[in-house]
């Protein structure tokens, strides 16, 4: 397993903001501290703006580079195109690493899924993770899926995706929480699972079930996970019921599909979150 991270991501913050540098630097720690899974450690590729492009417009390149907040949730900070380039830039290199054979997590911020194509939204700048896929169709690599899992609908991926052939897209969300969309699939390649909000854990395993399934009979070569850890039921931005055992399912379908997987880190807000990610890359792993 290598996990791929730019250390400059702890770099930005606001106060009060869910989004905390903590995040990514408790969950380094822990990684870096614990025995039980041999962790190797890379860093993002280069990004150019030909890559940008693949899913974003001109107009939102530009706008990326005006020091003025996106939305109410996403601030502007002192060089935060450079940071969501470069999470765009570890989720690419984690998509190589997968090529090569290896399973790789990108354990970066700012996390991604809800930038759109024209916009910055919901603590998201890049798509990071459309981008890596779209990357990768455009090296022959397809059919891609890529699997989204985070409590919150994965709006940025699909409008960065929507009616791409040969990359599918699955998303699993709580139905009645932010961004409100992902009620309905979306044209022929993007499958929306919505959940009610507190639903009993049983009804989230087959939604997620029933979307993994769905992407494995699109017969990817190559399969990208949106790992968000807020559907954890200690969350506190939203209603989810999954335990820390369910992120090992998560890890453990990822390996038995056999297909090459690279996985990004979305959300996730509990202070949880260092072992909840661990578990996913524990079963992942095999354990
Ligand atoms: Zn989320």
């Amino acid at each position: 397993m290598t996990i791929v991270l730019d250390p400059r991501c702890t770099a930005y913050h606001q106060p009060g903001h869910p989004e905390k540098p903590n995040r990514v630097a408790r969950t380094a720690d822990l990684l870096k501290s614990q025995k039980s899974l041999p962790i190797r450690w890379a860093e993002p590729v280069e990004v150019a703006d030909a890559l940008l492009l693949l899913g974003h417009s001109p107009a939102h390149l530009a706008r990326m580079k005006v020091e003025a907040p996106f939305d109410a949730d996403t601030p502007w900070h002192p060089d935060i195109e450079g940071h969501a380039r470069r999470s765009v830039g570890a989720a690419v290199r984690a998509m190589e690493l997968a090529v090569s054979g290896e399973p790789a997590f990108a354990l970066m911020r700012p996390p991604g899924h809800h930038a759109e194509r024209h916009r910055a939204m919901g603590f998201c700048y890049y798509s990071s993770m459309a981008l890596a896929a779209l990357e990768a169709k455009s090296r022959g690599l397809g059919p891609v899926a890529v699997f989204d899992f985070d409590v919150h609908h994965g709006n940025g991926t699909e409008d960065c995706l929507k009616g791409v052939d040969g990359v599918a897209f699955a998303s699993v969300h709580q139905g009645d929480a932010y961004p409100g969309t992902g009620q309905a699939d979306v044209g022929p390649n993007c499958f929306n699972h919505p959940v009610p909000g507190g639903s009993p854990r049983t009804t989230w395993r087959w939604a997620l079930e029933k979307a993994w399934q769905r992407l494995l009979a699109t017969r990817p070569r190559l399969i990208g996970i949106s790992a968000g850890f807020d559907a954890y039921s200690k969350d506190p931005l939203a209603n989810g019921t999954l335990e820390r055992e369910d992120f090992q399912m998560l890890g453990q379908w990822a390996r038995a599909s056999g297909v090459p997987t690279f996985a990004v880190l979305e959300g996730g807000y509990s202070l949880d979150l260092p072992d909840l990610v661990l578990h996913f890359l524990l079963g992942w792993e095999g354990g």
